[in-house]
């Protein structure tokens, strides 16, 4: 599989090769892109160890499935801490250098004019990356997030966010309400652990989920 196999744009393979300088896909990215960006847009729970590769599969799942003319939040990526929302938020930019897509992020390495809570008003950015907690609060307290229009929901590390107490309410009330609120939302759970438990959780909870190990 080449990344020309995908129907990417040609904004993305220039973001996947000028900028990332990324060659070939990798194992988990060859095993799960098909799926992810091109229809009918598969359900997946995905375990794969860390420096797989497995952050451009949902980014580039976002970033393909995003119109950058609707300035409305389209995808939203959920992470269980801070650093990763910023680590993932520094590939989203990277990769969609050449799309025009921007990004909403609950929290940010420097000041930056994505961060929403800075001004009170409707995110219009494609896609949102953020901590459970602050995704919730966005979407009911503040209603800054619209997600009548989201239609790819990643959970990064999701083993963490849905073993956890706390986290595991919010998450799953954020996936609730968005697959409520929309049509068809798709749905990626990454992460490099399964705990049994949130496995067979997430295949219940998640229709048609595909469960992929590499
Ligand atoms: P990740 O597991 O997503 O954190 O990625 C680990 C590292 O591998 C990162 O530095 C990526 O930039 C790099 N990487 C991801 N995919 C590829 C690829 N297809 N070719 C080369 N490097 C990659």
């Amino acid at each position: 599989l080449s990344f020309e196999d995908l129907n990417l744009s040609p904004e993305l393979l220039q973001g996947l090769y000028s900028e990332m300088k990324f060659e070939k896909p990798s194992k988990i990215q060859a095993a799960t892109l098909p799926m992810i960006v091109t229809p009918p847009y598969k359900n997946l729970i995905a375990q794969a160890h860390n420096g797989s590769g497995k952050t451009t599969c949902f980014v580039l799942g976002m970033l393909s499935r995003v119109d950058p003319q609707l300035k409305a939040p389209q995808a939203l990526c959920v992470c269980p801490t801070r650093e990763l929302v910023i680590q993932n938020e520094e590939v989203v930019t990277r990769m969609g250098k050449y799309t025009g897509i921007t990004t909403a992020c609950t929290a940010s390495a420097e000041t930056s004019s994505h961060l929403y809570p800075s001004r009170r008003e409707k995110i219009v950015d494609q896609i949102v990356i953020g901590t459970p907690g602050t995704l919730k609060r966005w979407m009911t307290k503040d209603k800054a997030l619209d997600t009548r229009n989201i239609k790819i929901l990643v959970f990064d590390e999701a083993d963490q966010m849905l073993d956890q107490d706390g986290f595991q309410d919010d998450s799953i009330r954020l996936w609730r309400d968005i697959v409520r609120s929309g049509g068809k939302c798709q749905v990626l759970l990454f992460s490099a652990t399964f705990s049994e438990k949130v496995k067979n959780f997430s295949l219940k909870t998640i229709p048609g989920a595909n469960y992929i190990f590499v």
